[in-house]
């Protein structure tokens, strides 16, 4: 497997520092990967530097000259797909499966629509709203970017934080988490071998109280964007506000998922399937939550049960398992630990519940697991479990459904499972999530945004709209008169 040639990549280059060192394990088998020393406060700060001084080259090239690189970004990660795809597979547990045909194809194709929006950034168009000055919108980049991303997508994630920033001419420092940096890294080198400017996108590694606290403090950091628990991202918040630090944070979800008496059953206990165990449900769209309609609930639970358990767990660089083992045996505790305490709490476990045993109990696999008889208020009901976990919940009119839907402090997504259009159109506009699907659940484009609403914060990745999070706009308006004295200062001394 590829490895990096340092913990970091800045100005251009690797490099290694000396702070505690940390270990990239395989969760699949508990095996080290790749050792590495933290980065500490004092490389952070070199990272800012090399930052600060690409930013005004890069934010005064012409858009045609940052498509062209971006562009080439984006050969370069086609050209490296399969060694991304190895690397992300052995760091994140995923099956190779997903992480070559979504995860690695999904930041391609994010990268080449962010090379072809850089040439796109519009405003409103310019004209004469005084009568006496042209006023004209520019959009100009924010600055320095300091970013933080999690562990279940890393080089997804790296790439909807990195993308849409420097896209817009801004510059970047990004932190990985500590236990999956290395497709981050390869995306750093990647983008030095396509002309990337040195200093415009540079990665830190370490963990998050150390490394990734002393970029959130920095006072040149002109923006955060955090992708993480909400915990941690109101801790950020609270340091970014310290600085007025403008932020961004998405902070993961609870998703419902809503099956109407009219739904296509079949449809829909795939699509539960489907959706609940993406990523071994390490994924913050995930469904988590299954309302269904009293009349189906039964026939639902058994056929989400019944394609649960023929599920295949199993190696992950085998191109026939299906889900892979959780990003790390912490997390795996964590579900577990959540699992139990459900069932303390009233749950029935329908199928899984447990980790298998046998050549998986070396790594860090849990049961597709499905519950039911949670009462709404319970944990696994109202807080993100971020794993292979769905819990299905009866309901009786469509006013309750959406009631319960909308019931925790989430709102990321959600989805709504019917066929008739007018109850679509109803649950479109009152599920409170930042995407809603109808019958469907998970897809995304790089031409949509993606972010929440409620707990799950504010701002977006993906598409245009993220270009409000990266880009400031600025008014300006020019006199046309060319005279000395302006009517409207009249109003302030009348002329003598
Ligand atoms: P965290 O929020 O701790 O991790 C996300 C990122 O934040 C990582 O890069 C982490 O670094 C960094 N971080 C952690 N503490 C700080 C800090 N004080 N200052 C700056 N950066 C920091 O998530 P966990 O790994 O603890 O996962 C816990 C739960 O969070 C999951 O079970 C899930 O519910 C949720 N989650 C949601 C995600 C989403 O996509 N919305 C993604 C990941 C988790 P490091 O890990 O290196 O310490």
């Amino acid at each position: 497997m590829h490895l990096p040639g340092g913990a970091h990549h800045i100005a251009g280059a690797f490099g290694d520092d000396d702070g505690p060192e940390q270990e990239v394990l395989d969760p699949s088998t508990g095996q080290v990967l790749w050792t590495y020393r933290a980065d500490t406060p004092a490389t952070v700060e070199r990272a800012i530097d090399a930052a600060e001084a690409a930013l005004p080259g890069w934010a005064g090239s012409t858009p045609v000259q940052r498509s062209t690189v971006l562009h080439a970004l984006a050969r370069e990660l086609s050209a490296a797909a399969e060694e991304l795809a190895q690397a992300e597979t052995a760091q994140v547990g995923k099956p190779i499966r997903l992480s070559r045909e979504f995860d690695v194809p999904g930041s391609v194709d994010n990268v080449v629509f962010f090379a072809g929006a850089a040439r796109r950034l519009d405003g409103m168009a310019a004209a004469e709203w005084s009568g006496t000055h042209t006023s004209t919108i520019r959009r100009e980049p924010v600055g320095v970017v300091g970013s933080i991303a999690p562990w279940n997508y890393p080089l997804q994630m790296a790439v909807w934080k990195v993308l849409p920033a420097i896209a817009a001419g801004n510059t970047i420092v990004l932190k990985p988490a500590e236990n999956t940096p290395l497709t981050t890294l390869m995306l750093a080198d990647a983008a030095a071998r396509a002309g990337v400017p040195a200093g415009v996108l540079n990665v830190v590694n370490g963990p998050g109280p150390l490394t990734g606290e002393s970029l959130v403090r920095s006072p040149r950091i002109a923006m955060t964007s955090f992708t993480g628990s909400t915990a941690v991202g109101r801790h950020i918040a609270a340091l970014a506000a310290a600085n007025g630090t403008r932020l961004h944070l998405e902070l993961g979800g609870k998703a419902p998922f809503v099956v109407f008496a009219d739904a296509d059953l079949d449809a829909a206990v795939r699509g539960a399937v489907a959706g609940s165990l993406i990523n071994s449900g390490q994924d913050c769209t995930a469904a988590t939550r299954a309302y269904v309609h009293r009349s189906l609930f039964d026939e639902f639970v058994a056929g989400v049960a019944e394609l649960m358990a023929a599920v295949r767990l199993g190696p992950t660089r085998d191109e026939d398992t299906d889900q892979g083992p959780l990003a790390s045996f912490r997390q795996r505790d964590k579900v577990a630990a959540m699992v139990t305490r459900a069932v303390a709490d009233g749950a029935t476990v329908v199928t899984g519940g447990r980790a298998p045993g046998g050549e998986l109990a070396g790594g860090a696999y849990f049961e597709p697991t499905l519950l039911v008889g949670a009462d709404q208020r319970s944990e696994i009901v109202q807080s993100e479990v971020f794993g292979p976990v769905l819990v299905a919940l009866p309901f009786d009119d469509d006013d309750e459904a959406l009631a319960l839907a909308n019931d925790v402090p989430f709102g990321l997504a959600a989805s709504a499972w019917t066929r008739d259009v007018f109850r679509a159109q109803r649950v479109g506009r009152e599920l409170a999530a930042g995407t809603v699907w109808i019958n469907d659940h998970i897809p995304i484009v790089s031409e949509m945004p993606h972010g929440g609403t409620k707990g799950s914060g504010y701002g977006k990745d993906m598409s245009v709209y993220s270009f409000d999070e990266y880009t400031q706009v600025k008014h300006v308006m020019s006199d046309i008169t060319g005279t000395a004295r302006k009517e409207w200062q009249d109003t302030v001394f009348r002329p003598r």
